[in-house]
C-alpha cells in the first residue's frame, strides 16, 4: 500500500466518501506523496511523453505564435511570458531558443511559471540556466502591470474533475469509499442539488458527466489577469468540444500503459479530457474573446511546423527522427486530432 493510499483511507474514515476531484488532487498534488510533487514522471523513461518532450519543434512553434502575437500587439517593451504547469521546462527552453533572433522579444519578456511541484520547479530552473524565472503557486499572484502571454500545455487535464452518474432517474456523484475489509471501493451517492442545478435530466441510464469546477475557476482567474494586464492565453490539451459530452475519461498512466486508478496511488499520472466548449463559455462570460477550438495538427501546420521540419533536416537534423516527430505531433492517428488548441484574449 502506498503512503497516499493510507492517507486517503484515513480521510474517508474521518470525513466520509471522497469525490473524484479530491482524490485527483491528493493523488497528483499531495504536498509529500503526490505524483507531481515527487516529479519523476516525464519523457521516454518516465510514465508519459508530452508534445514538448517529443520534439524541439513543438516549443519552437509555440514561440512563433508568441512572438507573432507580441509583434501584432505593437511589440510592447515589457511583457510577462507565463507558462502554467511547465513540467521539465522543455517547452520554454525551446521557445526561448527559437525566438532569440526576434529583435527586442527577449529584452521585453520576463518569464513566470505557475507550478505546484517543488521538484519540478527545480528542474525548470536548471533547464532554463541563467534565465530568471519567478514561480507562483497559482495564477492569482502573477503581476498584472504588463501585458501577459500565457501558455499551458497539458495543464488543464491535470486539474481535477468530479464525475456525475445518471442513475435511477437522478444525478449521483461517483465517490471513493471503504468496503467491509477496509479496501478502497468506488460507489455513488446522491449528488448535491447545487452541483447539478441546470444540468440536463433524463439522460441514458449510467451516463457519466464530468464537471470541472477547478478548471472553470482557473479560466476565471486567467480572465481576471488578462482583463487587468491585457494579453492572451493558449491552451493545448486532449479534449473535446461537444457540449455536454458524456463519458468517463479519467485515466491513470504508468510507464506509458493505462493502469487502474487505485493501483499505486500517487505513482501514476491521472488525467481527464478537457471540455473545451464549457471553458470557452466561461471565458466568454467573463467578456473575453475566444478563438475557434481547433486541432493540434491544424494549429501546428498553420504556424509553420512543416517548414520548420524541412529547415531542421536541411541543417543536418536526422531526417527520419524529424519526420517521425512531425507525424506524431500532427497526424490525426496520433496526437494531431485528439489534442485541441484554444486561445482566449482581452484587449485586441
Ligand atoms: N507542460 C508540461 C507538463 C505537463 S504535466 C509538458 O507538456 O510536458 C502537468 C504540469 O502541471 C506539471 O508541471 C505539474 O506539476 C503541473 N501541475 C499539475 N497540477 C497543478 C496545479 N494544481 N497547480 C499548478 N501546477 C500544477
Amino acid at each position: 500500500m502506498t503512503p497516499l493510499e493510507n492517507f486517503i483511507k484515513t480521510q474517508i474514515r474521518e470525513a466520509g466518501p471522497m469525490d473524484v476531484a479530491r482524490f485527483m488532487t491528493l493523488a497528483l498534488c499531495h504536498p509529500e506523496h503526490g505524483y507531481y510533487t515527487r516529479g519523476e514522471a516525464f519523457g521516454a523513461d518516465g510514465d508519459f511523453t508530452t508534445a514538448p518532450e517529443i520534439s524541439q519543434m513543438f516549443g519552437e512553434i509555440i514561440g512563433v505564435w508568441a512572438a507573432d502575437l507580441w509583434q501584432k500587439s505593437g511589440a510592447p517593451d515589457r511583457f510577462t511570458l507565463l507558462e502554467c504547469g511547465p513540467g521539465r521546462g522543455t517547452l520554454m527552453v525551446d521557445l526561448l531558443r527559437g525566438t532569440k533572433n526576434v529583435a527586442g522579444f527577449h529584452e521585453a519578456l520576463s518569464v513566470h511559471m505557475v507550478e505546484v511541484s517543488p521538484a519540478l520547479r527545480e528542474k525548470q530552473v536548471a533547464a532554463l540556466r541563467g534565465v530568471g524565472v519567478t514561480h507562483h503557486d497559482t495564477i492569482a499572484s502573477v503581476p498584472d502591470d504588463a501585458p501577459v502571454i500565457v501558455i499551458a500545455n497539458e495543464f488543464l487535464d491535470a486539474l481535477p474533475v468530479r464525475q456525475l452518474v445518471w442513475q435511477d432517474g437522478a444525478w449521483h456523484e461517483r465517490v471513493l469509499g471503504l468496503d467491509d475489509n477496509d479496501g478502497l471501493i468506488w460507489g455513488v451517492v446522491q449528488a448535491d442539488p447545487l452541483l447539478v442545478k441546470g444540468l440536463p435530466g433524463a439522460v441514458e441510464e449510467g451516463a457519466v458527466l464530468e464537471i470541472a469546477p477547478a478548471r472553470e475557476a482557473f479560466i476565471r482567474d486567467t480572465a481576471d489577469l488578462l482583463k487587468q494586464a491585457t494579453g492572451a492565453a493558449l491552451f493545448i490539451d486532449y479534449g473535446y468540444d461537444a457540449n455536454p459530452a458524456y463519458g468517463d475519461t479519467l485515466q491513470a498512466v504508468q510507464s506509458h500503459e493505462p493502469v487502474s486508478l487505485l493501483q499505486e496511488i500517487g505513482r501514476s499520472d491521472l488525467t481527464a479530457h478537457v471540455d473545451f466548449s464549457s471553458l470557452a463559455q466561461v471565458a466568454q462570460g467573463e467578456g473575453l474573446q475566444v478563438t475557434d477550438i481547433i486541432t493540434q495538427g491544424d494549429f501546428l501546420r498553420r504556424c509553420g511546423i512543416e517548414q520548420r521540419a524541412q529547415a531542421l533536416i536541411a541543417t543536418g537534423g536526422a531526417s527520419e527522427q524529424v519526420e517521425s516527430a512531425l507525424q506524431r505531433l500532427t497526424t490525426a492517428e496520433q496526437m494531431g486530432a485528439l489534442f485541441k488548441v484554444m486561445g482566449i484574449s482581452y484587449g485586441g
